[in-house]
Formats: C-alpha cells, structure tokens, sequence
C-alpha cells in the first residue's frame, strides 16, 4: 500500500456512513487513513429538509463524537407520545397509548433533527478531523492479496485499502457487486413526507394514528421565530399510504391535498398549511444476507430497510456506525488487520440479532395495525389499553425506543468515546 497507515474507504456520505468516518478519525487520528468518497458531497447539505427522530442512544453517541452541539439549538426534544387506533372516517381518535418521553433525568427519548443540518455538521467535524472528504462515487473495486483496489468513477487508478465499507444506501451497487443476496419485500406503501406549520405549539408531544391505510405520524420540529417577531410552531409528518393512492394525492390541487391532510393530521393544532412539497418513498422491507464480504462491510441501509413505522431506519444506521467503528479501532490497537475476516466476523455477530429484531418487530406492527379487519382490530386495541395501564412495560418500551435496552451496546451509544 501507498500510505504508511492502514486505510478505509467509505463508499457513501450519509448519516451512517459519515458517522463512522468521524467515529474512526477521532479514535485513531493519524493511525489510520479514512477516505469518504460520495458524488453528494458536491451539493449543499442543508438543502434536505427531511426530520429524523433521532433516539437517545443515539443522541449521546452524537454527543460522544461532538457534533450534537452544532444541532442542539435546532432539534426538538420529544416529550411525550399519544397512539391512537382508528379509521380515517371516525369523528374521533380515541387514544390507546400515552407515553410520557423520559428515559433519565431531563433526557428525552429521543429529539427530532433536521438531516441537512446534522449532514453539514458531521462533514465540518469530519474535515476537522483530517478525513479525506472525496465527492466522487465508486463504481467497484478488486480483491488483492491483503487488500481491496477500490475504483473510483472518473479515475484510472484505484486506491488500496484495508476495508471498503458500503454505506451507499438501501440500493447498494457494491452490496451486488460484493455478491451478498438481500431478502426484500414491498409493503406496497409509501411514505410521504412534509413539514407542515400550524398554529397553536405543538408541546413536544409526537402523535401517530393507526389509521387503515397505514400509520400517520405528526412529530414535533423546533419552533421558528420570524424576521417581524411571530414565532412559526411546525410539525414534521410521515403520511403512510396504499402506493394506488399516493399519485392522486401527490397530484391532487392544494386545497384538496391540504383537505386530505386536515382528515388525519386533525384540528388540535389550530389551521395548518404545508410548509414543504410533500415527497413520496416507496416502502419495503429489506435485509442483506451477510453484512460483511472479503474485505467489505455494509453499514446503514445498504445493509437494511425497515418500514419507518417506529423512526428506526437511521438509528439502526449509527449503531452500526458505532459497533463496526469500535471492533476496527480495538483490531488497530492490537495490531491486527482491520479488514482481516476476524475483524468483520465480530462486526456481523454484533449486529445480526439486533437488526433482525428490529425489522421483524416493525414488519409485525405494519401488518397488525395497517388493516381495517374487526377482530384485528380488537384485539390490538385491547393490547394497547392493557399495555397503557402498565407502566413498567411502558418504561420498557421508551427505553427500547431510545435504543436503550441492548445488554451490549458499543461504547458509542453508552456516550462514551473510543
Ligand atoms: C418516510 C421515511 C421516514 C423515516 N424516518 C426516520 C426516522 O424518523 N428516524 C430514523 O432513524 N430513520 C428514519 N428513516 C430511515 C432513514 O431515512 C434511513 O435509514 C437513513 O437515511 C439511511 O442512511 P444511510 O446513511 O444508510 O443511507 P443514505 O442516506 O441513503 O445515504 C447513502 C449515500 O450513498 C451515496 N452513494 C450511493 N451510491 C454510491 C456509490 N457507488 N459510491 C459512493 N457513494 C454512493 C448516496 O449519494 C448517499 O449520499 C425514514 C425513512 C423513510 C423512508
């Protein structure tokens, strides 16, 4: 190899990716060489508007790689959350389920997070940081002898590395060229999504009504001040809908777009207008067979997609991000290979049972409450009123909801450095 230290290639600059990228430069500093290379690295990150829900491990693993500053001022702690089983035709949405947002002391579960402003503060930490910031893609790479040509497109020459991590999203090329299978369906959904303003605060509370057609969401965003002095309270919401429907809607003249909206979103929040065009994202579900190949790790969608149905799909992103960046920097500092077949066999085994969890549990919630079938129907409503009087459970699933309840989390997640 060309440098002297071992290095990473990272095929991919969303969330997860540079989130490892930042979590292995501060951990190893000159010791190891990480090239993040991503054709979007060339547009401005604070044009994407989406919000994720951003859970509390996930949050102090942010905090750990300081970066959760540079968002804090903007992100939206969630405080509490009300479920509620009903059709789109009801008068009225009883609530099943309320959850108070705590998981410690003033800690909610988790914050909501604007993803262009979390993207533009993990490129600057990353460039402080001496990560090798490359806006160009990759478009294969060759196995050698104790390490991987990776091949960069516009480029002749290849750069050698250790590892190449795939973080190039749920439609990974590398994942296919790598040979790795991916076990999929559709959910023959779409999730639509759209900041929408509204009059009255929002309170910090989340809101997601099991509706027929799939869940809809109203998840709180930071409230914005005007120039003239008028604070502007905003939602962000994550409309899940039958994929038949989605193009009338999306075509649909404002006010009967906005009309639809008024039927689910409701009118607690006083009137409300879209503040963003609604945009549509098919829905499937998706694991990859193996996470890691000879000298390859997929991290981040790339090695899953679940539905979005409890804000998970990022969260499960950085805790990859955040086991692979810590078994690479115990294998540095014991002087192994960090793309040697042990290293990526720990990566696998730590991350398998929790990935496959979580994409079975919310394939079953999906199904169970995206139905209008009677007998379903009691009997969820049943479980949810059964589960709101217990409040140990409760505190169980707001710990799970904060990726809090796994026995061996990596040092990351528990807000600890590398
Ligand atoms: C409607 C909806 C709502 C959601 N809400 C939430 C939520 O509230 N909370 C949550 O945790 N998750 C949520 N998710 C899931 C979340 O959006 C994804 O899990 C997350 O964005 C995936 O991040 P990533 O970095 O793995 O991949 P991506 O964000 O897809 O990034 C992949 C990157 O790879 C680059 N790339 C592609 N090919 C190449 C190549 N050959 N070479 C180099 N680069 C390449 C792309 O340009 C891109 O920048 C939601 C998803 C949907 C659909």
């Amino acid at each position: 190899m060309s440098t002297t230290s071992p290095r990473i290639v990272i095929a991919g600059g969303g969330l997860a990716g540079l989130s490892l990228a930042l979590a292995l430069k501060q951990a190893l500093g000159s010791g190891l060489d990480v090239v993040m290379c991503d054709p979007a690295l060339k547009r401005d990150p604070h044009g994407d508007k989406r919000a994720y829900a951003i859970a509390a491990a996930a949050r102090r693993m942010l905090e750990a790689l300081r970066v959760w500053d540079q968002v804090a001022g903007s992100a939206q702690p969630m405080l509490d959350m009300v479920i509620t089983d009903s059709r789109l035709q009801d008068p009225v949405r009883p609530t099943f389920l309320t959850f108070s947002g705590d998981v410690g002391e003033g800690e909610p579960f988790a914050h909501m997070v604007t993803a262009g402003d979390l993207t533009a503060a993990l490129i600057e930490a990353c460039k402080a940081e001496g990560v090798t910031l490359r806006p160009e893609g990759v478009r294969g790479f060759a196995i050698q002898p104790a390490r991987i040509d990776v091949l960069l497109t516009g480029a002749q020459d290849s750069l050698p590395a250790a590892l190449l991590v795939a973080a190039d999203g749920a439609r990974s090329t590398l994942r296919e060229q790598a040979g790795i299978g991916w076990i999929s369906w559709p959910y023959r959904q779409s999730g639509i999504v759209a900041t929408i303003s509204h009059e009255r605060d929002h309170e910090g509370r989340a809101v997601e009504h099991f509706l027929p057609s799939g869940p809809f969401a109203i998840l709180p965003l930071k409230a914005e001040t005007l120039p003239d002095g008028t604070v502007r309270h905003r939602s962000s919401i994550v409309w899940t809908e039958r994929n038949d429907n989605v193009p009338a809607l999306l075509e649909a003249l404002p006010d009967d777009l906005l009309a639809e909206l008024e039927k689910r979103f409701g009118l607690q929040l006083g009137r409300i207008a879209f503040e963003t065009k609604p945009q549509a994202f098919p829905l499937s579900f998706g694991v990859a067979r193996r996470f890691t190949a000879e000298r390859i790790a997929l991290l981040g969608d790339a090695a899953h997609v679940i539905h979005p149905i409890a804000g998970q799909g990022l969260n499960l992103g950085l805790h990859d991000a955040a086991s692979l960046a810590e078994v690479v920097a115990d294998a540095l500092r014991l002087g192994m290979d960090p793309g040697g077949a042990d290293v990526l066999d720990t990566y696998e085994r730590a991350r398998r049972a929790d990935i496959t969890a979580m994409g079975l549990m919310t394939d079953g919630l999906n199904r169970l409450f995206s139905n209008d079938i009677l007998p379903v129907r009691l009997v969820r409503d049943l479980g949810l009123g059964l589960v709101d009087r217990m409040p140990g459970l409760k505190r169980f699933f707001i710990r799970e909801a904060a990726g809090l309840t796994g026995r061996a989390a990596p040092r990351l997640l528990k807000g600890e450095a590398l």
